[in-house]
């Protein structure tokens, strides 16, 4: 049995600790994104009747594209993370009005046949932890949007040339209304 899924019987009623080094093949990511550690999982499960307590932090390294550079480039990822683990019996009904309004400290995850799904849990924890804009460094200068050439290397003197356009259409301009 995958050890990343618990059976609520065998949570005992002091909870569990785990502090776990897991293959990222474990977690079913999608093949874009690209796991270039372990998932490193520090992290209790404690139980209370039915509901299970699971908090903890997950720490990872992924390979990001910088969003300014497009270079690649590897981003270590930190999340903690509390998810509250309740029976698929107590998801509140969509369709009526008893809907309850709850603090959104915890996530909830509704389990099914007395089976705590971990590893699923944990794969969406580093997916909503990815930026949406990773950058390679906060300074990162990006890509020159007229030749695509990293600004950072320095060889590039579009923006020097635009000015020189500027500038010759003054002076041309200047002497067109000279001459009339
Ligand atoms: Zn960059
Ligand atoms: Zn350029």
């Amino acid at each position: 049995m995958n050890p990343l899924k618990i059976l609520t019987k065998d949570v005992p009623p002091q909870g569990l600790t785990f502090h776990w080094k897991r293959n990222a093949s474990e977690f079913g990511f999608s093949p874009e994104l690209v796991l270039l550690d372990q998932l490193e999982i520090e992290a209790s499960l404690s139980p209370c009747e039915n509901i299970f307590l699971f908090e903890g932090r997950v720490k990872t390294v992924v390979e990001e594209q910088c969003s300014r550079c497009l270079k690649k480039f590897p981003l270590s990822l930190e999340a903690d993370f509390k998810i509250d683990y309740e029976p698929a019996s107590a998801q509140p009904d969509v369709s009526g009005h008893e809907i309850e309004l709850r603090p959104e400290e915890f996530d909830i995850s509704y389990y099914t046949n007395d089976l705590l799904e971990l590893d699923v849990d944990l794969r969406d924890v580093v997916l909503l932890a990815l930026p949406m804009t990773p950058v390679c460094s906060a300074d990162c200068p990006g890509i020159c949007v007229m030749c695509g050439q990293l600004k950072a290397a320095g060889d590039c003197d579009c923006a020097q040339e635009a000015v020189d356009e500027r500038w010759q259409k003054l002076t041309q301009l200047k002497k067109k209304m000279e001459e009339e």
